[in-house]
């Protein structure tokens, strides 16, 4: 499938749904721009977006169906997986089988495994990822909209004078919406506050920063809407608990107060810090109530407005992809269930709700479920309680996984893997957060014997005695099916209508550009308000920090794709520890070190930083590394199996856990072309580099070198008394396998230009690596701050020093922030710290 001509796409990664312009220039080869006519993004598109050719390769992909370790055509999985089916569902009824499926897949996928589920196999246990990212907000919307309906548009975001974001680092997690949001500042003189307990880089570049507690956000959107009915803004019988605490300095909710009544043209922006909580559907009500009672919604610049996290956690929204949602919008009341019993033509339709994500899995580990299908997700590493679910997963009698990747925590564990299409090779359509359906397009031949997961599970369907149900012949077929299921939404009073999609012939369906249903502000009734009561965290003296849980910039999820790019690696290497000054001083732990986290669940080691943006008796680690990526460092281990009582999501964003140092005898780094996963360390991670690996590890005991190098020439200098080596290991052709720098006591030399000369690098000799640095020493970039051009924090810092106020005037010196703009935030920072340290210093 080489060619030339651009080919219209949807990024694979979150929820802003930017379209894509590539061109494929070689075999798995593209280049990425972004698409200037998609409404989503207009041009732009972040930093993972931007480096997603650097991740089409085909390195750890699923080629070929696998039972067990052996390889196997696709009869013979596909009789394997639906014998395990039907003997289950003989044995034990249809509630022992169950699907867990994934924001990842395209809407075409979402529709036929729901159809298979719970049409045909009779059970309602299909549950999504995207329980873990948006379920709170489609319980809140549900109950004040009495539709999953997001109600306005990024549009909206345009024409708003003041943007509130909740729970939100927007920056970092929907870059191209905050890049949205700047132009809006930048063109109206929008104000733009930040809710959330840590000062992010979005906080940072706010007008104002509302350090609420964790879990306050009931408490302060109740206050403020007390506020407003005391000044008789607002025409509302109060409740208790709407007179509270705003939980927040009073100054601070004074300037809020003052923003919000002073602007009428609001939006309330809010992710996944308000969703994923044990309060996170409260939340999304208390945010819709104020819009609600103020009237500012279905109006330009105006309304509440949930982000969502994954390219098509809409898309599953809307097909039925959660346990509690019958299909398109419809739920399990008698006359839903005859009407879609009777658009699927089927006498075995589920009568109930199913297990949400965390009872799941319980069941799963109890073996009420004894077949389980995992298709595109992690859930061994994304799961809350990680260690439990993954148990649950290594005793369930059959686990079948289909994915893109071979061996991800979860595939090892599996019975039958079945090899799926990645991005750039499936063809279906996603749904954004603001309703618009876009088609993601095939770039390259699918490899191997992969599949597309609508396919495989007609396949199974059709062996299990179901094949006129699931004959489509194509994707553009299965979506003609479900737009035109949609009708029966509208019979039931409900918005979401597709239906003039469903006669789409395949070259308009091939043709098709994005399309938003329900227009820019679908609500049709006004929303009702909810009483929602504010709560408080329970305190426990043997975990006395809260902790948060949450994204990195420049990764996704569980880093099976971003993994992959040497471009993305450069911004985070490692998982980090955040923690205020006194915590860090009170636990004994030092910036740089390295600190151990406990809770009830699990425990997990990550690399200290001392910082003040996050607040005292909290800490924050990021969610992506797997024990692919670290030894240690798996941040889902942590989190209780605590969730919303009324969405089933899980609460990542607060639990309770202590803070031990961890104190190593030694450390050590290596930079090889093969990549490790040492074992036997006290904690190890592991990153990419141009041409190999970085590994960071730190251990007790000996070092056992020859377990970490590969075979070659070796050079090696030891200083017993710092208790210092350095390897360097040469192949064949005198090019560097690997260097190895360990040290006991001393410092370790600078990585950067070490790592360089895995890809030639400037030609070092093994002397000088072996010295650190090169016989001509290179200036020191610094923590990496722009991944496009490669500008570190110490070229920034020399432009801002020369005069460069900002951040236009630093990209002009050094191009850093000038392609795909995700680090301006950053640069902004670095300029308004200079800043005050020059204020501080006359
Ligand atoms: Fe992709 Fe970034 Fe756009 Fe999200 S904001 S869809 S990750 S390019």
């Amino acid at each position: 499938m080489k060619s030339q001509a651009p080919v219209h796409t949807t990024c694979a990664y979150c929820g802003v749904g930017c379209g894509i312009r590539a061109i494929v220039t070689g075999d798995r080869q593209v280049t990425i721009a972004g698409d200037e006519d998609h409404p989503a993004n207009f041009g732009r598109l972040c930093s993972k977006g931007t480096h997603l050719g650097e991740t089409v390769g085909l390195e750890g992909r699923l080629l070929h169906p696998m039972i067990g370790d052996r390889q196997a055509d696709w009869d013979e999985a596909l009789d394997l997986v639906t014998g395990r089916m039907r003997e289950c569902i003989e044995r034990y009824g249809p509630d022992s089988v169950a699907f867990y499926v994934s924001g990842q897949l395209l809407t075409e996928d979402y529709y036929a495994a729901n159809k298979l589920l719970k049409g045909f196999v009779g059970t309602a246990n299909i549950d999504t990822n995207s329980r873990l990212c948006m379920a709170s907000a489609v319980a809140a919307h549900n109950r004040a909209f009495g539709e999953d309906i997001v109600p306005c548009s990024y549009e909206d975001l345009d024409e708003a004078d003041l943007i509130l974001l909740v729970g939100s680092n927007t920056a970092w997690c929907h870059p191209v919406i905050w890049q949205r949001i700047e132009a809006a500042r930048e063109a109206r003189g929008s104000k733009i506050v930040v809710i959330d307990p840590r000062r992010t880089e979005t906080a940072e570049q706010a007008d104002l920063h509302v350090a609420v507690a964790p879990d306050g956000d009931v408490a302060l959107f109740n206050a403020l809407l007390h506020a407003l009915h005391a000044r008789g803004l607002v025409d509302l019988v109060p409740w208790d608990g709407l007179d509270c605490d705003p939980g927040v300095p009073a100054d601070v909710f004074a300037e809020l107060r003052d923003l919000v009544i002073a602007h009428p043209r609001m939006v309330t922006l809010f992710s996944m810090g308000a969703n994923q909580s044990v309060a996170g559907t409260d939340k999304g009500n208390a945010i819709i109530n104020l819009h609600a009672a103020t009237g500012r919604y279905n109006q330009p610049g105006a309304g509440p407005f949930s982000m969502t996290g994954q390219p098509n956690a809409m898309g599953g929204r809307e097909v039925g992809g959660l346990a509690n949602t019958l299909a398109c919008h419809l739920g399990f009341s008698e006359a839903e269930r005859a009407h879609v019993a009777a658009f699927w033509k089927t006498d075995r339709l589920c009568a109930a709700p199913g297990l949400k994500a965390v009872d799941l899995f319980r069941a799963v580990h109890d073996g009420r479920v004894k077949f389980l299908w995992v298709m595109a997700t992690n859930p061994a590493v994304s799961m809350p309680d990680a260690g439990f679910v993954r148990e649950a997963l290594a005793r369930c009698e059959t686990l079948v996984v289909s994915d893109v990747i071979a061996d991800t925590d979860t595939a090892q564990l599996a019975d039958v893997r079945l090899p799926a299409l990645a991005w750039g090779e499936k063809d279906g359509t996603v749904t954004n957060s603001e309703r618009r359906i876009s088609r993601q397009r095939a770039l390259f031949r699918a490899p191997g014997q992969a599949r597309a997961d609508w396919a495989i599970v007609a396949d199974v369907a059709r062996r299990l005695g179901y094949g006129d149900a699931f004959a489509w012949e194509s994707s553009a077929a299965v979506f003609r099916e479900y737009a035109a299921m949609t009708a029966l939404t509208r019979r039931h009073g409900k918005v979401f209508d597709l239906t003039a999609l469903s006669a789409m012939r395949d070259e308009d369906y091939e043709a098709m550009t994005p399309i938003q249903w329900g227009g820019r502000h679908p609500l049709v009734a006004p929303p009702r308000l909810v009483p929602v009561q504010p709560t408080a965290s329970a305190a426990d003296s043997n975990f006395p920090l809260r902790l948060n849980t949450g994204r990195y910039r420049d990764q996704w999820h569980t880093m099976t794709r971003t993994g992959l790019s040497h471009t993305l690696a450069q911004h985070r290497r490692e998982p980090l520890l955040e923690i205020h000054p006194d915590d860090a001083r009170t636990a004994g732990l030092v910036d740089g070190g390295l600190g151990r986290v406990v809770s009830a669940h699990g425990a997990a080691i990550f690399r200290v930083n001392v910082t003040n943006a996050q607040a005292r008796s909290t800490a924050f680690v990021p969610m992506h590394w797997t024990d692919a990526m670290a030894g240690e460092g798996r941040a889902n281990l942590l989190p209780g199996p605590l969730v919303d009582p009324v969405s089933g999501q899980p609460a990542f964003k607060n639990s309770a856990v202590r803070i031990e140092p961890v104190i190593p005898e030694w450390r050590a780094f290596l930079v090889s072309v093969g990549s490790r996963a040492p074992s036997g360390l006290l904690w190890w991670s592991r990153s990419r580099v141009k041409g190999g690996w970085l590994h960071e590890m730190a251990g007790i005991g000996a070092v056992d070198c020859d377990a970490l190098l590969p075979s070659g020439h070796r050079l090696e200098v030891t200083d017993a008394v710092r208790g210092t080596r350095r390897i360097v290991v040469t192949g064949a052709n005198g090019a560097v396998a690997a260097a190895l720098f360990v040290t006991r006591s001393g410092q370790l030399p600078p990585r950067d230009w070490i790592s360089g000369q895995l890809d030639g690098g400037d030609g070092a000799v093994a002397i000088e690596l072996l010295a650190g640095r090169p016989a001509t020493p290179a200036p020191d970039r610094g923590p990496v701050v722009c991944i496009c051009h490669g500008v570190g924090t110490n070229a920034i810092l020399a432009a801002i020093g020369a005069g460069a106020g900002s951040v236009g005037a630093v990209g002009n010196v050094t191009c850093a922030g000038t392609n795909c703009g995700s680090c301006r935030p950053a640069i902004s920072r670095l300029i308004a710290e200079a800043m005050i340290m020059k204020e501080a210093a006359e």
